[in-house]
Formats: C-alpha cells, structure tokens, sequence
C-alpha cells in the first residue's frame, strides 16, 4: 500500500509522539518516519527502542523535507517550537498537533507558518497517566476519536489526509471549532482532572486523618482520582493555562450544581439524590454502549493499561 504521508517528523517523543510512530510503523501508513525531541536524553531512548527512521534533536533539519509535521509537545510549547520551524518548512507541507487544548495552540502556532503550510490542528482523544517515549504503545489510538479543528478556509485536501493519517492510525475522526471542542473538553475530561487533583490534594491536606489510612483505606473513588491525579505536571499545568474560559466557565457550573447536592443532604431530600443518581448511571451506561470502556467491574482493580481519554 502506498504511504499516506512519504516523510512524516514528530516533534515531542512522549507518550503521543511515541505512540504515533509505533502505531505509523506498525500500520505502514507513513514512509519514513523522523522523531525530534528537545532532550538529548529523550532522542537517546528512542533511539535504542528503534521506533523512528531518523532520530535528532536538530528540531530544524527534522522538518526540512516533510511532508507532515506533528507537533507532540505540551501545549504551552508549542508557539516556541513553531517560531523555530515556520522559515524551514517546505512549500505545501501540513502542520499539525496533538494539544488537548485547541483555541490557544491555533493562537500560538498559526502566526509562525508561512503561507503555502497547510495548518490543521488535532486531539486525539486517547492518553495514559503515564509520559515519556517508554509509555508510548501501538494501538493507544484505536476506536479512540480524533478532533480536527481545521481553521476557516483550510486547504481540504490537507484536511482530508490529515484525517485519512489518523484513522490509519486506528481513530475515528470529527470535526468541530477549536472553541466548541475546548468547551467540550473542559467538562469531559479537564474539569475531571482538576477536581482530581484537588480531591487528592484535600486528602493530602487532612490533619485528623494520616496519610497512611488515606493509603491503607483509600476506595475505589479515591483510587481512580489519584490515577488521574498522577498524571503529568507540565501537561495539565499547560492545559488549564490555555483553557481558562472554558475551564473556569465548567467550574462555576459545577460549583453550583454541587452546593445543590449539597442542600439534598442537608434537607434529607433522598428522592433528589435517587433521581440524580439514576440519570448519572444512565450516562456511564451510553459510554459503554459506544464502545469508550467496558462493563468489566474494575474499581481499583485495574490491570495498569487503562486509557484515559484526555
Ligand atoms: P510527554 O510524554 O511529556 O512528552 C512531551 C515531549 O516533548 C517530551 O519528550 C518533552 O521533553 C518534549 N518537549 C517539551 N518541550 C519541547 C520543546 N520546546 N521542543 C522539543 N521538545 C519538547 O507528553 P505527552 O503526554 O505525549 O503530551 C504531548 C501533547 O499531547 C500535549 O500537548 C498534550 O496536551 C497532548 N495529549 C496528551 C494526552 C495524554 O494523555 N498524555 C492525550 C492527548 C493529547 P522533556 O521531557 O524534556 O520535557
């Protein structure tokens, strides 16, 4: 079969980056594949794994002959990294991303492309707690969605293979706004991971409680927010600085909805609780139906491979 992309170049190693070479190699949908990463030390381990053709940390002779570009770093980096790349980008070539944050990387990278670059930003929404190039795996993608967030007016055909790439990769594909999926993405998955951190962070803090009993007796809830709550400091910091509306928007919602929570207890209005309890069973009922998880009971007992949709 012949190759959807001739040269592609990854820059960013991490679990993203490296999952994508895996799974570009195994599916034989890309020609050569080279990897760039700003740490020596990253480009050494990929290297010794030997998931890319070429390997360097030269992020400017990486992007000199592709034909695609996938910028796979956290998203507060990748303004930085397109304003070193953008002059040396050849003609007609596509620019996109992985960011889980899609207003503020359009903002950041589409002033450093020259014109003729084909920009077509995405999310695959598929991720671990875990980063790095070892956490990386080759069907991290499949039956996971895949965002696009074209800007107004972008070339279609570059859309199109941008699209063809990643359900060669195993996605399934939408198209939205950036702002539409930023709003989106606030409630489905950055606002779950931020009242993680803070569920944690509340446990942590708890002076009549010592943090061996939070350890010793921690429940399936607690557990599943302290997989969340591991994940990676840069990423997370990055995703709540560049979706602050949206997220802050999700959290005064929230709050709200909380406090009336809240009020059921205090009033002993068990018939609220019931009625609410049963519509939120209904929603997890949807998500296994279309395939995003399984019905397999699995509080706290995970086999260390749970995806997590970011
Ligand atoms: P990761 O495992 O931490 O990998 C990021 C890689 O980029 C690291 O090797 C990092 O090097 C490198 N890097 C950072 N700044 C750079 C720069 N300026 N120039 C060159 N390389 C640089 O991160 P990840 O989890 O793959 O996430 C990457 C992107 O995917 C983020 O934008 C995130 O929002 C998005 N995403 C993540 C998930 C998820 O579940 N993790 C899911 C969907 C989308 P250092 O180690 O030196 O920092």
């Amino acid at each position: 079969m012949k190759p959807l992309v001739n040269r592609l170049t990854l820059i960013g190693l991490g679990l993203i980056g490296s999952s994508i070479a895996r799974a570009a190699r195994l599916k034989h949908v890309v020609g050569t594949i080279v990897a760039a990463d700003g740490n020596a030390a990253v480009c050494e381990r990929v290297r010794a794994l030997g998931i890319a053709d070429e390997v360097t940390d030269d992020l400017v002779a990486a992007v000199k002959d592709a034909d695609c570009v996938i910028l796979c770093v956290p998203v507060g980096a990748n303004g930085a990294v397109a304003a070193i790349i953008g002059p040396h980008l050849k003609p007609g070539a596509i620019v996109s991303d992985v960011g889980s944050v899609k207003g503020a990387v359009v903002r950041d990278v589409a002033p450093h492309l020259p014109a003729g670059v084909h920009f077509v930003p995405a999310h695959p929404v598929a991720g671990t707690e875990y980063s790095g190039p070892d956490a990386g795996f080759a069907t991290l993608f499949e039956n996971r969605w895949c965002i696009l967030t074209p800007p107004e007016g972008q070339d279609a055909a570059a859309i199109e293979r941008v699209q063809r790439l990643w359900e060669g990769l195993g996605a399934n594909v939408e198209t939205m706004s950036a702002q539409h999926h930023d709003l989106v993405l606030a409630i489905t998955s950055h606002v779950p991971h931020l009242i993680a951190y803070n569920l944690v962070g509340t446990a942590y803090d708890l002076e009549s409680v010592v943090e061996s009993e939070v350890i010793k007796f921690s429940a399936g809830g607690f557990r599943d927010s302290t997989r969340l709550a591991s994940s990676d400091p840069t990423m997370w910091r990055d995703v709540f600085l560049n979706n602050k509306e949206a997220v802050l928007e999700m959290v005064a919602r929230f709050n709200e909805d909380l406090a009336a929570l809240a009020r059921m207890i205090r009033w002993g209005d068990g018939d609220g609780l019931y009625d609410l309890f049963t519509r939120t069973r209904a929603i997890r009922r949807s998500i296994i139906a279309s395939g995003q998880d399984t019905a397999a009971p699995n509080f706290g007992r995970g086999d260390g491979t749970a995806k997590t949709d970011r």
